[in-house]
């Protein structure tokens, strides 16, 4: 039984409003989750979130490591020369991609030369440039 809030009648466990004075009785409160399933969806939520990063930094990692070896055999060196573009600087390569390379490549372009001359992926995608040509 539901008793009325407003008068105190007694109305059926169904019913909506109250039978004598038409009052809406509460609905049920849905059974609150019980707390071992809500431990349950946090986990597969963390889950999914570290399985999203993890992608995420995976698909990030091979394609800035990619950009060494497709830097490498796309471009074309139109020249080497001698620089004093700063200390521990001697030479300055000049290379033209294809233009695929170029606008795929931009934000590995971008860190690259973010990262600095001794930066880890300047000098990474350095080490791909060192590399001899296959024949
Ligand atoms: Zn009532």
């Amino acid at each position: 039984m539901r008793k009325c809030p407003y008068c105190g009648r007694e109305n059926g466990e169904e019913a909506a409003d109250c039978l004598e004075c038409g009052t809406a009785l509460a609905k049920k409160e849905p059974a609150a989750r019980p707390l071992e399933s809500q431990d349950e969806a946090g986990r597969e939520w963390l889950g999914i979130s570290l399985r999203t990063v993890c992608t995420i930094l995976l698909v990030g990692g091979l394609y800035l490591l990619s950009f060494g070896p497709v830097r490498r055999y796309c471009g074309t060196v139109i020249t080497t020369g001698p620089t004093s573009a700063g200390p521990g600087i001697t030479s300055v390569r000049t290379v033209r991609y294809p233009a695929w390379v170029s606008s795929i490549y931009l934000p590995a372009f971008l860190i690259g030369s973010a990262s600095g001359y001794d930066g880890l992926y300047a000098r990474y995608l350095r080490w791909w440039d060192d590399r001899p040509r296959p024949r």
